[in-house]
């Protein structure tokens, strides 16, 4: 078995495409593990949490015994990318919400946040981070990071607003950058975490 194994997190939503970012990001493809079950959670060098729908993503976890391991080994250090639904499972707060997050990442979202009419778009995006520069956001029915604790770091921010952070090794962004063709985000979290 290879020494890196980094899991997709396969019970809903676009893990695909994450798949496919992090193959243009130089990581092959055989080392990849979609994580269904309790077992698959096993070995993992690092875990990315897609975009979907949060809540069935929450229950699901649940259904399947899944949820308390998973929080335990992000909480022990795992590395994770989430975004969007993703990064809305891992916060602490979820707004108006009594849905059962992993409350591992301290940030207070609010989901859907961007109203019905410009609830998807686009846009310019600045992160801090050298090798990723400037971006392009893809807002997909996203969330809004309406207050963080002072371990996170804002890594992107988008009209004043935090819209990707970090908290340790959790990296989460409300936006999609598994779509982006040269897939900057997913490189630098392979060289910075596996
Ligand atoms: N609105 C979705 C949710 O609340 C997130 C949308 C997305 O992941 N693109 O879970």
């Amino acid at each position: 078995m290879s020494s890196h194994r980094i899991g997709l997190l396969a019970l809903q939503g676009d893990y695909e495409a994450h798949g496919k970012a992090l193959v243009r990001a130089g990581f092959p493809r055989c080392d990849m593990v979609e994580i269904r079950s309790f077992s698959d959670l096993q070995s993992l060098t690092a875990i990315i949490i897609p975009g979907g729908e949060s809540t069935v993503m929450s229950m699901l976890l649940e259904r399947f015994g899944m949820f308390e391991e998973l929080k335990r080994q992000i909480e022990n250090g795992m590395p994770v990318l989430a975004t969007c639904a993703g990064l809305i499972l891992l916060a602490k707060n979820i707004e108006g919400n009594d849905q059962m997050g992993l409350g591992v990442l301290d940030i207070k979202v609010k989901r859907n946040a961007y109203g019905r009419q410009v609830d998807s778009f686009h846009a310019p995006v600045q992160t801090i981070i050298d090798s990723v520069g400037i971006i392009e956001g893809i807002f997909i029915r996203a969330p809004r990071i309406l207050a963080s604790g002072k371990e996170v770091e804002h890594l992107a921010i988008y009209e004043n607003e935090p819209v990707m952070v970090r908290q340790g090794s959790i990296i989460a962004a409300t936006f999609h950058p598994e779509l982006l063709p040269d897939a900057p985000v997913h490189r630098w979290f392979i060289q910075t975490f596996v």
